[in-house]
């Protein structure tokens, strides 16, 4: 569907089996990205990490009421992992509202405790919004580790 090709063409995903996919589309003034669909004729402003959620339940969940949750806590992130990748030990990023408990149980078993992304999502709209202009700019021109790093840092005293 050229719609879903659409929006995976401003996706970049990270090479690595448990990066982030970061949106490069349009961000809006709270930080949060922004796709345009367009449904019975009218424009209509979608976030993409509810996009990608739709996308892989076969467009089911846009009309429901789903809330996009962030296990990996980077608001950009648009990846939606497969039952398969999840039993494969790949972490969670985007998920369903409705899947959040197991998701979490299963999640923070894996996971090692505050990452700088945790610290950059407690910083607020402005925080969110530098944070997604920088990440959009990390990958440009493709996935670019070091940059993706140190927007995720960003605005963070170092402590070293
Ligand atoms: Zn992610």
């Amino acid at each position: 569907m050229a719609e879903v090709a659409r929006f995976f063409s401003r996706v970049v995903a990270g090479p690595g089996r448990q990066d982030c996919w970061l949106w490069t589309g349009a961000i809006g003034d709270d930080g949060y990205g922004r796709f345009a669909i367009r449904r019975d004729g009218r424009l209509r402003m979608v976030r993409p990490p509810r996009y990608a959620l739709a996308v892989a339940a076969d467009g089911a969940a846009l009309d429901g009421y789903v809330r996009a949750l962030h296990e990996c806590d980077v608001p950009m992130c648009v990846r939606v992992i497969t039952a398969d990748e999840l039993r494969d030990g790949v972490r969670p990023h985007v998920v369903g509202g409705t899947q959040r408990e197991n998701m979490e149980r299963m999640a923070r078993a894996r996971r090692g405790g505050g990452s700088p992304a945790v610290i950059a999502r407690q910083a607020g709209v402005k925080a969110r919004r530098e944070q997604a202009l920088a990440l959009r700019a990390a990958v440009r021109s493709g996935w670019d580790g070091a940059a993706v790093e140190a927007a995720l840092l960003g605005g963070q005293p170092r402590l070293w």
